[in-house]
């Protein structure tokens, strides 16, 4: 956990680093809805200031424990950031027939319509676990730059990358 203070309004703030989405270069102050560099993470404060009001920032985040995607804007595929839900989800180019559970908005004609997928379920002590496989799809998919097998499962971690067709997405919790 780190502590710092928003530069802005010098509210304090408690930040869980394993949260942190990857692929951002700011987030913004819950106080003053100002922009907060993530460079500013790495002065962390080891003590807490005690008289200061403290607001807790990605450690609850809204799109809740079942996690989400993240997809990277391109030319074919606008930024996106889908939440995901507990059971077993499809999730591919999103288009008028063939819906997968999850539709990805993209014009990215490598990604099939039901391209991987997801299920989400909780495991002996509660936790979620996120198991993605490739769904048969033509052109396969990349995880962690690596292709899944047929028929292999891997359990995702928070920050995962997948590539379906030239869409990026990643995995967070
Ligand atoms: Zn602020």
């Amino acid at each position: 956990m780190i502590f710092i203070k928003c530069p802005h309004c010098h509210v304090g703030l408690k930040v869980d680093e394993g949260k942190i989405p990857l692929d951002i270069a700011s987030f913004k102050c819950p106080k003053c809805k100002q922009l907060i560099p993530i460079s500013l993470l790495s002065k962390e404060e080891k003590e807490r200031d005690n008289n200061s009001e403290t607001q807790v920032l990605f450690c609850n985040q809204q799109k809740g424990k079942m996690g989400y995607l993240s997809v990277t804007a391109n030319e074919f595929t606008p930024e996106q950031t889908i939440p995901l839900h507990e059971g077993t989800l499809t999730v591919g180019r999103k288009t008028t027939s063939q819906l997968a559970d999850i539709g990805i908005e993209t014009t990215d004609k490598a990604m099939s319509r039901k391209h991987i997928q997801i299920e989400i379920k909780k495991d002996a002590k509660g936790a979620y676990k996120h198991f993605l496989s490739d769904n048969k799809s033509k052109n396969h998919t990349l995880y962690n730059s690596k292709y899944l097998k047929d028929g292999e499962i891997v359990v995702m971690n928070n920050g995962d990358e997948i590539i379906i067709g030239r869409t990026v997405l990643h995995f967070y919790e």
